[in-house]
């Protein structure tokens, strides 16, 4: 029997777009496949409807009319934005002329509070590490204290908002390459540290109690690490040294030992669009699988997060509260849709904080009265990268590294990163287009090292690998960027009074 057309179909460069009913539930839906190796989908049922000040007038469900306009105007809007669409453009069936820059961050009811720099990474919590930069300001040199691994690419889920819905499955690594790395950053390090900077490594010493190597590490990526075969195992090596851990995860597979996360110092659960995730029971993420020792646990902090989009059901912020309580878990985080462009995101923070508002989330300054808070976090301009990167330097590459594995299959070994958020940066141009992200960590663009090499990230003076004003112009860590570059200009170290009231520290 021959298959029958989908209603509608379009091809772009980087994606196949379907609008069709779904086979087993007969609802209509817009399917992005991506064209890139791993065969990526995410699949839409819903659009936001805006006003001309960008404002969310309503959710609706993708008609055969929107899905048309969106394919319509995708290669202009993107994988993303083609998902916010104007009231005004859709009944004139095109894009209107609008100017960005309709919103700016004063205008998102928000207070960044000691619980975001806590379980965040503003730049706040860098004062706590205060040698390492004195250390920069005089010899060039980085110290590597914080670094995020993505030992293979899987991942159960299909969110639409994937920040690496490009990448491949097959790129994974082995338990001696995961091995390696960190002995280079732990060991090797604090070896070379002991011996060329002895003087930087006692004051530092002397404030934290560890040589300059790594503090602080993050198990992440595919989105569910703890699917990589040798997870267990490896965190049970890792426990066995001195480094806090971090796990980023979309859920537990069962067949993981319990026992495992009690080696975590704090563990994030992101909460996926509901449709998205395969292991949810009847589609409700508070009936998933919770490992007894990740529950009630006060010995490791566990924070749920949650991306606010289109595909956000009504009701979902009192149900996440919800599982918080039920499990004893610490805090929720919600931000938006990073593929998003700045002005965008802002909307979408701005709409997000006043449903936080009227649910009594937060109060009138945007302060959390509960366990949820809003994770502040858009884009930067052109203008702010002239200002920030005069001498075309990232410095988030001077403490923190972040190893992807895509290639890895291909090359055998695969590149470091200065940081994770150069998958998702989404940019609007003036003519109403949208130079989108890219989701996939492109090594040629943002590369530093090999995974083989990362020593050269503290053997070599910090120098840069690509520009950030030509490749990072939407950065999503200039708050950050800035820190470090006070931080390494300061006159005088001595006076620093790291913030005492903030927690995990050595993931800054
Ligand atoms: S996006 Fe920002 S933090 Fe990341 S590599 Fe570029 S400049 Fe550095």
């Amino acid at each position: 029997m021959t298959q029958a057309a989908p209603q509608l179909e379009r091809e772009t460069d980087r994606y196949r777009l379907v609008y069709d009913a779904n086979a087993k539930t007969g609802r209509m839906e817009l399917t992005l496949f991506a064209k890139a190796e791993g065969k990526h989908k995410a699949v839409h049922t819903s659009f936001n409807l805006l006003d001309d000040d960008g404002k969310l007038i309503e959710k609706r469900p993708i008609t055969a009319e929107v899905a048309a306009f969106i394919m319509d105007h995708f290669e202009r809007r993107g994988d993303t934005e083609s998902l916010n669409i104007h009231a005004a453009d859709l009944a004139a069936g095109k894009l209107g002329a609008r100017s960005g820059q309709r919103i700016t961050p004063e205008g998102v009811r928000h207070t960044l509070t000691n619980t975001e720099k806590s379980f965040t990474a503003t730049g706040a919590k860098l004062e706590a590490h205060w040698p390492i930069f004195e250390k920069l300001r005089d010899t060039g040199y980085g110290s590597l204290i914080r670094a995020t691994m993505t030992n293979h690419q899987v991942c159960s889920s299909r969110c639409q908002f994937c920040s690496t819905i490009a990448r491949n499955k097959r790129d994974s690594v082995s338990l001696e390459e995961a091995k390696a790395f960190v002995e280079a950053l732990y060991f090797e390090q604090a070896e070379f540290n002991r011996q060329r900077f002895p003087e930087y490594n006692e004051r530092y010493k002397a404030l934290t109690g560890s040589d300059i190597r790594l503090r602080g590490l993050i198990l992440s990526g595919g989105g569910q690490p703890n699917l990589w075969p040798h997870f267990a195992e490896f965190v049970e090596w890792l426990a066995t040294l001195d480094i806090d851990l971090g796990l980023i995860t979309n859920g537990f597979p069962q067949k993981v030992p319990e026992e495992v996360y009690r080696h975590f110092k704090w563990i994030r659960l992101s909460i996926t669009p509901e449709d998205a995730s395969p292991f949810y029971p009847e589609g409700r993420f508070e009936d998933q699988y919770i490992p007894a020792t990740v529950r009630n646990n006060p010995d490791v902090t566990v924070g749920m997060s949650f991306v606010f989009g289109p595909w956000a059901k009504d009701g979902i912020l009192e149900r996440l509260s919800g599982m918080l309580k039920a499990n004893g878990f610490d805090y929720v985080r919600l931000l938006t849709d990073c593929n998003l462009t700045r002005d965008s995101q802002l909307l979408a923070h701005r709409d997000l904080a006043e449903m936080l508002f009227k649910g009594g989330h937060i109060d009138d300054k945007g302060v959390p009265t509960g366990g949820l808070f809003q994770q502040f976090k858009y884009h930067g301009t052109p203008q702010e990268a002239e200002e920030l990167w005069d001498k075309g330097q990232c410095f988030l590459q001077s403490y923190n590294v972040f190893w992807d594995t895509t290639g890895h299959e291909e090359s055998g070994r695969s590149f470091c990163y200065p940081c994770d958020s150069v998958t998702v940066l989404a940019e609007e141009e003036t003519d109403g287009n949208v130079n989108i992200s890219e989701r996939k960590f492109n090594p040629s663009k943002w590369g530093t090292v090999p995974n083989t090499e990362v020593s050269r990230l503290f053997t070599e003076k910090v120098h840069p690998f690509f520009d950030p004003r030509k490749n990072c112009t939407s950065c999503l860590f200039m708050r950050n960027n800035r820190f470090v570059k006070e931080l390494a200009s300061r006159a005088d170290y001595q006076s620093i009074r790291p913030n005492p009231d903030l927690e995990h520290i050595n993931f800054p």
